[in-house]
């Protein structure tokens, strides 16, 4: 068969990822983003610019989009609502209701629009592909999926807890089967995506039971610059009496809160070396991330009543040996041991708990953009 590639867009508010990715071997052939897209002091006023710059960047490495086998171009999209839950084949249509489901993701799902709209017009003939990061969720038992509110207002603006990074968290629960030589549908097993956002899921036989994000991907764990669970106090809290309008507190709670509101940093190599120079607000920021990791992790041993596997994945999960140990740091009686060689050196995909651990502990990268075309190739 001849090569064969699936061009994957990634468009946030500010930047977009972009990566030509072959399905079947999953080699990467190109990969780029293009970033402060509509700041004040940057080029790119817009994602009509953003992605004719990275059609640019392709070109430069040579890359000719006419000419390399190009099947189809996959756009991630945070929130599918609860219409979509498979990759979908973007029309008019599929774009209108796209549209419709926004605001249930109004700092996420704009920007996707807009790159896909943008993409559609650069490449007119080419099958352009949806995959939502709430897909894999979607089945969620209801238990798990159900906030405690009114039911009937609940219904009437389908609040309902939705769980994000799906493709992540499908993705690297298979590669953890495999690796554990396991077939998926007898693994229990929790998936921690610890990156600039971050989630944690408990999955059963392949199918998720539990996931830390809700509504939108502000629930649950302590993320770069999210706050995570909050007493939904807060908001009233903040409303009424220091007078912040609906904007400003969630802007608060999703760019000025983490780790980055309490230490003023997100990164975690830098946030490493200010611990180390004795940085009491770099220090507490890592300690409440890790402390509801913990929290977190414990519940899911709960939910699952048996787990066979954690698996620490995205930027932090994978390289952050210290983050790893002290989230699951004097768990020995809840069956889980890691070996601290195994846990510093190496790097991929590995186990990294010690042979007489009950559970076994995983490192598995993450590769959302081959898991978005091998999803856009089911459906061609
Ligand atoms: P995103 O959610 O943007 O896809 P990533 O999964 O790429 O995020 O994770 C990015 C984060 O991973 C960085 O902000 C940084 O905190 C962390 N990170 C990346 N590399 C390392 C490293 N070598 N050591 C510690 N943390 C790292």
């Amino acid at each position: 068969m001849a090569d064969r590639h699936v061009l994957v867009i990634n468009s946030g508010s500010s930047s977009l990822k972009f990566q030509l990715v072959d399905p079947d071997s999953g080699i990467s052939r190109a990969t780029g983003s293009v970033d402060q897209i509509g700041e004040p002091s940057s080029e790119i006023p817009d994602h009509d610019a953003a992605l004719r710059r990275a059609f640019d960047m392709l070109a430069d490495d040579g890359v000719d989009l006419a000419d390399c086998g190009l099947v189809a171009v996959g756009h991630r999209v945070v929130h599918g609502g609860n219409q979509f839950h498979r990759p979908t084949l973007l029309d008019d249509e599929v774009i209108a209701e796209l549209h419709e489901i926004s605001p249930l993701a109004p700092l996420h799902n704009p920007p996707a629009i807009q790159g896909i709209e943008v993409a559609r017009e650069l490449l007119p003939d080419t099958p352009h592909i949806a995959v939502f990061d709430t897909a894999f969720f979607h089945h969620l038992p209801p238990a798990a999926a159900t906030y405690a509110i009114d039911r009937e207002l609940a219904q009437a603006w389908e609040i309902r807890r939705y769980g994000f990074h799906g493709t992540s968290h499908e993705y690297v629960s298979a590669q953890a089967a495999a690796f554990l030589d396991m077939p998926l549908q007898s693994v229990n097993q929790i998936v921690l995506h610890l990156g600039n956002g971050a989630s944690a899921s408990a999955i059963v036989g392949g199918r998720p039971v539990e996931t830390s994000m809700g509504l939108t991907p502000l629930e649950g764990l302590v993320m770069g610059t999210r706050s995570g669970d909050i007493d939904p106090g807060v908001y009233s809290y903040l409303w009424r009496t220091a007078k912040m309008n609906v904007d400003e507190i969630e802007s608060m709670l999703n760019k000025k809160s983490g780790v980055l509101g309490l230490a003023g940093e997100r990164d975690f190599r830098r946030l490493r070396s200010m611990i180390e120079s004795g940085d009491a607000a770099a220090k507490l920021g890592y300690d409440v991330f890790i402390h509801r990791l913990r929290k977190y992790i414990g519940a899911y041993l709960a939910v699952l009543g048996h787990t066979d596997v954690v698996t620490f994945t995205a930027g932090i999960g994978e390289h952050d040996a210290a983050v790893r140990r002290d989230a699951l740091a004097g768990l020995v009686e809840l069956g889980i041991e890691l070996d601290e060689g195994r846990n510093v050196d190496g790097s991929g995909m590995r186990r990294i708990s010690t042979d007489d651990s009950r559970i076994t502990v995983l490192v598995v990268p993450t590769n959302e953009e081959l898991a978005i075309a091998r999803d856009c190739v089911s459906v061609l």
